[in-house]
């Protein structure tokens, strides 16, 4: 009794603040949380809904489209409803969509479309004249926006037949008129929007045409509510006609046979969605024959043939629940903030770093603060910004620390750095963080050896520095005596140990922890020097001329290798029987100079070489291949059909290599 009434409560709870975000949404064209956030409510409500159909409300939202109509606009009723789309957000629920359909009809067509994000409209013709445009509303009863439709430049006034008809689709803004709007508006001090599909929507909900007619808005048309009275048999069909009346239609549109081509479908444009120039949130997915989009019919809200896959969230809001403070294993002191979990890009994130004092400050982080999470490159997660319109004013103010969290030394700040540093040499968590990353899977990778036992072995004293690691073999009887091990685990741990010892130099280089010496750095090394002792007898200025290897760089390895217990340690790691040589592919001595240290782009397919050989056979010469063009880069290499990494090497006087020039500079191999 107790537990229905407490989800009982929450479901009042949930209804309530989805019908708010609904407003601020639909009928103010002024969210005040991010999609994804709303979405996870509407997901909640929707698992409460199915799992306590006693409790459900007739006026839940999850039953309802979009929302209120404003009064000042005249009243258009749909003669066919305007529905809204089902979700679904992962390959699971896609495969599930598709086995519905398949109880139904066998061997589905579907038809994949770019979900455009904008508001949906609904055109009608005439004798083939434009007469009224229409937003979606509650689904049921729209606004008649035609004084504003007439201005979109896209939608034609007349059509190509002399017809009747009703066609839906979406107005948009593109990206570059929505970041040339906020420019001006910032200058004239008026409140920017938030992202192109509330500016189109505000653009369009205007009485006053002139407004709208100054935004630029564009529109792809992807609906024939009547199409079978037409004579057209399938969602494609009606696609081409539409075009054929002379409205735009997507251009990215594609039929495809079974549901493994609509993922190819998605992962192509989830990873190309950036480079078009207008907003999608998604994928829709619509079952190709008529007849049989008729025979699945609709709920309330959606139709039952189609689909919206959803991007995973990549911007996400959660709160700052504390902000706690690390020391690395050079001392450097970062501030780290305590996240309420929240999944962003497919992973639950409870921690990003905030790097250092400053970086805090500038973003004026607060303690309880509501702020968005995004995923730096989808891997490391950031905090963005605060969102200062949901501060409650019980915030805490953020304050930087002078003493050490582990050992109480007092902190020290270089002048004109950053970073505040423990700089007592004895502090364990330097020692512990050390070791985590010496063991860690780039560094020497020693399956088995985690924070935690690192951080048990330590205070154990078995483990103070690098080289008793390699010695935790003379104590095997103890280990199978701990807690949590027995004879195989601690087998396990010592062969991944003895197995660490036949490493590359580079992940020997970038275990020892030298400042600023990350794994790329200690590969470029490990290629130019080939071993160890070669490098810790080089000078300053052969570092300093490395390409890629700054200054800095440069001074902190002469730094690391001029102190005598480092050097004392890696004399160690040698007589246990560490490898310090380079065992990669690159012989120095063959390697052509024009490809070493340079930074290449492919674009376009190659006749002899995929994509991925000649990434292998670049990087084998010396050479890093990365994804964009950028004043980094050193040589654009070209295929045939190449994107727009190609116009972007020419705007930016980068060096191209087609394949003919390409020969003249690899090496065969
Ligand atoms: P939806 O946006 O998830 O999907 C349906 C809509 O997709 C259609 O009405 C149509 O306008 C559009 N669409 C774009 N391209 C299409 C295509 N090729 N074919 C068919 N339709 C296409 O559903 P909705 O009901 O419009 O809105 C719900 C969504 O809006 C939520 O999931 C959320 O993302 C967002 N929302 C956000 C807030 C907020 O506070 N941030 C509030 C309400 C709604």
């Amino acid at each position: 009794m107790m537990v229905i009434t407490m989800i009982e409560k929450r479901y009042n709870e949930l209804i309530e603040i989805i019908n708010k975000l609904n407003y601020e949404y639909y009928t103010l064209d002024k969210p005040s949380v991010s999609d994804q956030e709303y979405d996870r409510y509407m997901q909640e409500l929707i698992k409460i809904e199915l799992e306590n159909p006693d409790i459900v409300r007739s006026d839940s939202p999850s039953v309802r489209v979009g929302g209120q109509v404003l009064d000042e606009f005249t009243k258009v009723t749909h003669e066919i409803p305007m529905l809204s789309l089902g979700n679904v957000f992962n390959e699971d629920e896609l495969i599930k969509f598709d086995e519905r359909i398949k109880k139904e009809v066998a061997n589905p067509e579907y038809v994949c479309e770019l979900k455009i994000d904008g508001l949906s409209v609904s055109l009608k013709y005439e004798k083939g004249k434009f007469v009224r445009g229409a937003t979606r509303g509650d689904g049921i009863i729209g606004e008649d926006i035609t004084h504003n439709v007439k201005t979109i430049k896209s939608i034609p006034l007349k059509l190509k037949e002399n017809i009747d008809i009703e066609i839906r689709g979406e107005i948009f803004m593109g990206k570059k008129v929505f970041e040339k709007l906020n420019i001006e508006r910032e200058k004239n001090g008026e409140e920017v929007f938030q992202n192109p599909r509330n500016a189109a929507a505000g653009s369009i909900r205007q009485l006053d045409s002139k407004i709208a007619a100054k935004r630029n808005l564009d529109a792809f048309l992807y609906h024939l509510p009547n199409a079978l009275n037409y004579g057209i048999n399938t969602h494609y069909e009606a696609l081409k006609y539409i075009k054929k009346l002379g409205l735009k239609i997507n251009p990215n549109i594609e039929k495809v046979k079974n549901i493994n081509e609509v993922i190819s479908y998605i992962s192509y444009w989830t990873e190309h969605r950036d480079e078009l120039p207008y907003e999608i949130d998604g994928i829709v997915i619509k079952l190709n024959d008529l007849n049989a989009q008729q025979q699945l019919g609709f709920t309330a809200k959606y139709p039952k043939w189609a689909t919206a896959y959803k991007f995973p969230a990549t911007e996400v809001l959660t709160k700052l629940i504390d902000i706690i403070f690390t020391v690395g294993r050079t001392g450097q002191v970062t501030p780290n903030a305590v996240l309420e979990p929240v999944r962003v890009a497919g992973s639950t994130v409870k921690r990003a770093t905030l790097h250092n004092e400053d970086y805090v400050l500038s973003k004026d982080l607060k303690i309880g603060d509501i702020v968005s999470i995004r995923k730096a490159g989808d891997v490391i997660p950031e905090v963005v910004e605060p969102i200062i319109d949901r501060r409650t004013g019980n915030e805490i103010d953020f304050k930087m620390i002078d003493k050490c969290p582990i050992c109480d030394s007092k902190l020290v700040k270089k002048e004109g750095q950053v970073d505040y540093f423990c700089i007592n040499k004895e502090c364990p968590a330097r020692h512990i963080e050390g070791l985590i990353h010496f063991v860690s899977r780039d560094a020497m990778n020693v399956d088995g050896l985690g924070e935690r036992i690192i951080e048990d072995f330590y205070n154990m004293g078995y483990i103070r520095n690098f080289t008793d690691i390699y010695k935790l073999s003379s104590k095997k009887e103890e280990l199978m005596e701990l807690e949590g091990f027995g004879e195989k685990s601690v087998n396990n741990l010592l062969e991944a140990i003895e197995n660490s010892k036949t490493n590359s130099l580079e992940k020997l280089l970038f275990a020892l922890g030298i400042r600023q010496v990350g794994n790329k750095t200690a590969k470029l090394l490990s290629q130019k020097f080939r071993n160890l002792d070669n490098l810790i007898n080089t000078d300053f200025d052969t570092l300093n001329n490395i390409k890629d290897i700054g200054g800095i760089i440069a001074q902190n390895i002469i730094d690391y290798f001029n102190n005598e217990e480092n050097l004392k340690i890696i004399n160690e790691l040698k007589e246990i029987g560490v490898n310090t040589e380079y065992l990669g592919k690159v012989d120095i001595e063959n390697t052509n100079e024009e490809i070493f240290g340079k930074t290449f782009v492919l674009t376009g397919t190659l006749e002899k070489y995929t994509r991925e050989e000649l990434k292998e056979i670049l990087e084998n010469q010396g050479g890093k291949v990365t994804g964009s063009v950028s004043k980094k880069t050193d040589v654009v290499i070209v295929g045939k059909d190449p994107g727009s990494k190609y116009d972007k090497a020419k705007e930016l006087n980068i060096t191209i290599w087609d394949e003919e020039e390409l020969k003249k500079h690899v090496k065969e191999v």
